[in-house]
C-alpha cells in the first residue's frame, strides 16, 4: 500500500483528491495544509478554517501549519526566484519534509488539481523536493475532475476562494478584467485538450 501525503491548498481541492483516493485499491492519503503567503489574514483564517471542519469529517488523517508569514507576504516580489516558483517550492518541501518525518513514502499535492497554476513548474519542483527530503514524489494529472471540485464545495457548503492566495493574485484577479477574461479562454482551452487526450503535461 502507497502512502501518500498531499499538500492541501484548500477544502474543495482536497476534496477531489479524497474522492480519487477512495477509489484507489492500492493508495492511501493524508493531507497537510501549510499555505503561509495566504492574504489577507482573514482569508487565510477562512480557507484554513475551511478545511479543518471539512477534514473532520472525513476518515482520512491530516495535519495543520497555521505558519502566517506576512513579511514573506509583503516582499514576495523581491525573491531571488519567480513569485510563484518560491511559493510552490516552499510549500512542497515542507510536505516531502513532513512525508519523510511521519513515515509516508510519497507525497504530492492539491495544487495539480488546478488548471489556472503552473502545472509544468509544480511537477519540476516537487522532483526536486522529492530529492532533496529523500521521498518520492507522487505524480497525477487531476486537472480533469478541477470542475469536480466546485460541484463539491456547492453539495458541501465548503468555502470557495476567488483568488489563488498572495496579496500579487488578489489584485491580478480583482483589477484585470480583460486579463481575467484571457485566463479564463487559457483554462477552458487547457482543460479541452486534457479532454482529447492531446495534453502531455
Ligand atoms: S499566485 Fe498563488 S502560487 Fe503564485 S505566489 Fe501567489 S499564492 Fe503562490
Amino acid at each position: 500500500m502507497k502512502k501518500i501525503l498531499f499538500h492541501a491548498c484548500c477544502a474543495p481541492c482536497s476534496s477531489i483528491i479524497i474522492d480519487w483516493v477512495e477509489d484507489q485499491p492500492f493508495l492511501s492519503g493524508a493531507f497537510y495544509f501549510f499555505n503561509p503567503y495566504i492574504h489577507p489574514y482573514v482569508e487565510f483564517e477562512l480557507r484554513l478554517k475551511s478545511f479543518e471542519s471539512f477534514m473532520e469529517k472525513k476518515r482520512l488523517g491530516f495535519y495543520i501549519d497555521g505558519t502566517y508569514d506576512i513579511e514573506s507576504v509583503i516582499g514576495h516580489n523581491s525573491f531571488g526566484l519567480s513569485r510563484c516558483e518560491q511559493c510552490y517550492k516552499r510549500r512542497l518541501e515542507a510536505t516531502a519534509d513532513q512525508a519523510r518525518k511521519e513515515g509516508y513514502s510519497s507525497f504530492s499535492t492539491t495544487l495539480l488539481v488546478s488548471p489556472y497554476q503552473n502545472h509544468d513548474l509544480i511537477i519540476r519542483l516537487g522532483q526536486e523536493a522529492a530529492k532533496k527530503y529523500s521521498v518520492d514524489f507522487f505524480y497525477h494529472d487531476f486537472r480533469s475532475l478541477f470542475h469536480n471540485g466546485k460541484k463539491n464545495a456547492i453539495k458541501q457548503k465548503l468555502y470557495r476562494q476567488q483568488y489563488c492566495g498572495c496579496i500579487f493574485s488578489e489584485y491580478e484577479r480583482f483589477s484585470a478584467e480583460k486579463k481575467q477574461k484571457g485566463s479564463i479562454k487559457q483554462v477552458t482551452r487547457i482543460l479541452q485538450k486534457i479532454e482529447d487526450g492531446s495534453n502531455n503535461a
